[in-house]
């Protein structure tokens, strides 16, 4: 966020409501999406005059995916994640790792 006087361009984001009974495209289950609208806009004295990189964007219920709309169908952004259960940090699954690489706990 920054201002150029009473000017400003700032980000937000909008909740749109959940997407009920959809397979999810990274780990094929049936679950819901929680959609939001990501968007960048312009503003003066704080009043929203236009807005652009408007994106849409859903959260998968069953494996925190966040999936992006491209038209009819919903294209993946980030891969699913594991997480260690220890320290908590992200881990990816595709990676192989034994054990978590930043506090060294054994995975499985
Ligand atoms: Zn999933
Ligand atoms: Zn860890």
């Amino acid at each position: 966020m920054f201002f150029i006087g009473i000017f400003g361009i700032d980000h937000a984001s909008k909740e749109m409501g959940t997407e009920n009974n959809v397979t999810c495209p990274a780990c094929g289950a049936y679950t819901h999406f929680k959609l939001r609208k990501d968007y960048d806009y312009f503003h003066i004295f704080f009043i929203p005059v236009f807005r652009w990189n408007v994106r849409e964007l859903a959260q998968a219920h069953c494996c925190g995916t966040l999936l992006e709309r491209d038209g009819e169908t919903w294209r993946v952004l980030t891969k699913r994640m594991n997480t260690c259960p220890s320290c908590g940090k992200p881990i990816d699954p595709e990676a192989g790792f034994k054990y978590c690489p930043w506090c060294s706990h054994p995975l499985r």
